[in-house]
């Protein structure tokens, strides 16, 4: 959409995308309130505007995603701009899908 100030009006949309999920979680980042944690070894407390690397397992971060961008999230666009905004350089991925998918791998490693 072309906007009257010449500027292309810009939207998120998600592309689904095959993937391996034990490569993401090694190289993700989770975003909370605040702070993010690493999902490779779950340290807690992470700046995710700024860090490149886990500063606890040192595992660098290509993915990240945000524990508030659920379908109930009213602001959810706000948290993907905001995120996105900070970290252009890395993939953002819906956490809602991740979890999903890593419950899923999770009971089949159990029951299998
Ligand atoms: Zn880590």
């Amino acid at each position: 959409m072309l906007l009257a100030s010449g500027q292309f009006m810009s939207f998120y949309i998600r592309i689904w995308q095959s993937c391996d999920v034990g490569g993401i979680t090694r190289h993700l980042l989770v975003v909370g309130d605040v702070t993010a944690d690493c999902a490779n070894c779950r340290e807690l407390g992470i700046d995710y505007a700024n860090a490149k690397t886990c500063p606890k397992c040192g595992t660098n971060f290509n993915f990240i995603a945000s524990r508030n961008t659920g379908k109930l999230d009213k602001n959810r666009g706000g948290t993907v701009k905001r995120i996105k905004d900070r970290r252009p350089d890395l993939t953002m991925i819906d956490y809602e899908d991740y979890k999903e998918i890593t419950g899923k791998q999770q009971a089949r490693d159990f029951f299998g």
